[in-house]
Order: C-alpha cells, then structure tokens, then sequence
C-alpha cells in the first residue's frame, strides 16, 4: 500500500474537513498519534494456539493457604499460567515484581494470590491495587473475592461513578485490600477517609495506559502514602521511557518478567477495508457485520461522541449493539458490558479507554472504525480477539487513496 496515515485524525473529521487540528488538540496531553503504516494492519494469523509453555511448578508447590488451594480448585485453575510461574516465586520471596503483560495473561492471580498468601500469614499488612479504569479495578476485585472466598478477608473498591457513602463506609471497617482507580483513591487520601501508611503491597495495573490517561501525578501521590518498606508490582502491557521511569522511581531491585507480547495477535488474521466516505465507510460495516461468522465483535471508534452516533447508527440498521466509553456512568458501563459478555448483544462499540483490559474470551471480531493512536493501542485492540486457541479476526478502516 503506497501510502501512510497519520493515525490521529479520524477518517470521518477528515471527510467533513478540518478536523486535524481541533483533534490535535484534544490530544495534547496524551501525546499526538503516531503514523502507522496501513500494511501493518494486514497480517495472515499464524497460529491459532498459544506457543506451548511448559509450567516449571503446578500450583501445589506453591506455599499457599490451603484456603486458596481450594479456591483455585474451584475456579478450575489447574496449571500456573506463564506469568504466574514466574512472578508466583518471586513475588513470594518478597521481591518487586515488573510483569510485563496484558490482559487475558493471567496476570491478576499472579500478583492476587502471593498478595492473599501475604495477608491470611501477616495479619497487619494491607495492600493497594490500583488500575486505570473501573471496569478492570471491578475486575480485579472479581478475581480477589474469588480466590479470597472463606479466608475473612475483605477489601474496599474505590471507583469513580459508584456511591461515596458505601466507600466509607467499606473503609471504616478497615479493609486488607483496597483496589481503586487513580482519581477516587487521591480523592479518599485528600479528604482522610483512607490512610495508606500501613499498605506494604502494592500493585499498578496497567501502567502503560495510566500514563496514557494521565494519572502519572496522581499515581506517584498515592504511592508517597504507601508504607515506605513494602513490595510493588507493576504490570504493563508494553514497556516504554515513561513507564521504565515510573517503575524505577518506585521499585528496588526488582525481577522483571516479560510474556511475549505478539503472542496475542499472532492467533487474529488481521485485515484493512478500505472507504471512499463516511455513508460508504457505515455501509462496508454492516456487510461484515451482517456475516454469519461475526458472532461477538467490538467496534473499536474514537471519542464518546462518535461511539455514541455509530451505535445510534447500528442500532436504526437493525443491528443489537451497546456502547461503552468514559461518558456513560458506571452502572451503565457495567450493563451494557454484562450484556455483551452474556451474548444478549452480539456488538460492542467502545473507545479504547473504555474497552482496555476487558477480560471477554469468545470475542471474535475486532473492528477498528477509527485507527488506533499508536502501534501499541492497535494490538491491544487486536488482541481482543483470538484468545483461548481460536483464530479471531480483525478489520481496520482506512480511507481509499
Ligand atoms: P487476566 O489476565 O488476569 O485478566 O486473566 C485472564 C483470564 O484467565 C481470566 O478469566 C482468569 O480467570 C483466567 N485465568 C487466570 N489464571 C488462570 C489459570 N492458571 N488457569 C486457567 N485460567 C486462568
């Protein structure tokens, strides 16, 4: 393809005309996009399962409570996924750990369970989990309430969106773990409704895309709070300056386990379509998604306002979709992702903040309406779809040249 785009600028500003530097704007403080060749948007899957990874332990050599042992039975954990096979030990050991990993990795029990272990044996340590976004902080309480089940130990989550009365009340009983987005966690610091001194574990999800939403002052305040002689975990889908910066500054010595990023996208056959304007653009979406083997798909598109529009536009075509971006409160976030999840509708549009992280398995589709920022948000869409062995499928909008 004998062309490059600058990614920044939506197809549609484009057609309507002067788009660019309203957009630029808007994106200065998340840095402006980067130009990514259409041709890395096309690539044939080559493997429809993940690359075979022999586990070094099974869960049962690890000196967990037998509380947990049953709770992973239960879940039907069987075998230590790659990053827990190697953070597990470390984190054990009392080590810093720096996981380079995204979602869909396991990487939530591989900091969850050694951090349970430390509170069930420690009963005055505490730990803070701190993510970008409430869907993952809902998450990642999931996971703990799951694998925590029985042990007594209960935690606070601290979300945007959610009521301020039932989070303080959560936290004058003193919770263990306290998991929160940036925002909500700085706001309890301030008014001295949480008080960290004595958290000695701590963990930030998803750093990378922290940075990217802005929090890095906020997330540094929270982590002056914690308890200066405590163990960090810091997990990040990709690693860059910025992140390496954030994790120097608040690590010492830590093990630094990475999971072969490309493995998620290795499993999607990857795709552009080209359009000549928006109606055609809208037109060349609903004949994929009119086709019998598009079952469950996330339509990638930038800014609230335009997800909003193309789901409006999906909706008045016929076609069962939900929308999910920052815009929408947090009780209609999390319905329409339950929704989609449970296959009551088979479309989720979504911008990338609001879709970063989910933990949906059977996705077979990705559509990227808008194109990604960066390289690194692009996989991250992509790898969406194609997870647990099968093949999954992603198509990427470009404008006809
Ligand atoms: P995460 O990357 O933490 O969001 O986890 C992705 C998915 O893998 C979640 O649905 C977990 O419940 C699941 N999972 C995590 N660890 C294991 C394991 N050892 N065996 C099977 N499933 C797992």
């Amino acid at each position: 393809m004998p062309y490059v785009y600058r990614s920044s600028r939506a197809p549609s500003a484009r057609h309507r005309g002067g788009g660019r530097n309203k957009k630029q704007q808007r994106n200065k403080n998340r840095g402006a996009g980067q130009y990514i060749d259409p041709r890395r948007f096309v690539q044939v899957a080559t493997a429809a399962n993940e690359e075979a990874y022999n586990a070094k332990h099974s869960f049962s050599d690890f000196p967990f409570a037998k509380i947990l042992q049953d709770n992973l039975t239960s879940k039907g954990y069987e075998t230590p996924s790659p990053i827990q096979d190697q953070a597990i030990p470390a984190a054990i050991a009392g080590r810093d750990v720096i996981g380079i990993a995204s979602t869909g990795t396991g990487k939530t029990a591989a900091f969850a369970l050694p951090i349970l272990q430390r509170l069930i044996t420690e009963p005055k340590s505490a730990a803070l989990i701190v993510a970008p976004t409430r869907e993952l902080a809902q998450q990642i309480e999931q996971e703990c309430k799951e694998l925590a089940k029985g042990s007594g130990l209960f935690g606070a989550l601290l979300i945007g969106g959610s009521s301020m009365g039932a989070q303080l009340r959560d936290l004058r009983d003193k919770p263990r773990i306290v998991i929160g987005t940036p925002g909500r966690i700085k706001d309890h610091l301030q008014r001295g409704t949480l008080k960290l001194h004595n958290f000695n574990t701590v963990v930030l999800d998803e750093v990378d895309r922290m940075l990217d939403m802005g929090f890095v002052h906020d997330v540094t305040e929270i982590l002056k709070h914690a308890s200066s002689d405590r163990q960090s975990f810091f997990f990040s889908a990709t690693m860059d300056n910025r992140v390496r910066g954030l994790i120097e500054a608040f690590t010492s010595d830590p093990v630094s386990i990475a999971i072969k990023a490309s493995a998620t996208s290795d499993s999607v056959h990857q795709d552009v379509l080209e359009f000549q304007n928006s109606s055609d653009k809208i037109d060349k979406l609903h004949d994929l998604l009119i086709k019998n083997e598009v079952s469950k798909v996330i339509v990638f598109n930038e800014t609230q306002r335009n997800v909003e529009r193309l789901h409006r536009d999906l909706n008045d075509r016929g076609f069962k979709t939900e929308a999910i971006h920052g815009g929408k409160t947090q009780g209609q976030r999390q319905k329409a992702l339950s929704r989609f999840k449970n296959n009551q509708v088979p479309i989720l549009v979504a911008t990338d903040v609001a879709a970063r992280g989910l933990d949906v398995s059977d996705i077979t589709h990705v559509v990227n309406y808008s194109i990604p920022k960066t390289y690194d948000d692009y996989i991250h869409r992509v790898g969406r779809a194609g997870r647990a062995g099968q093949i999954g499928y992603a198509f990427t909008f470009v404008p006809q040249q």
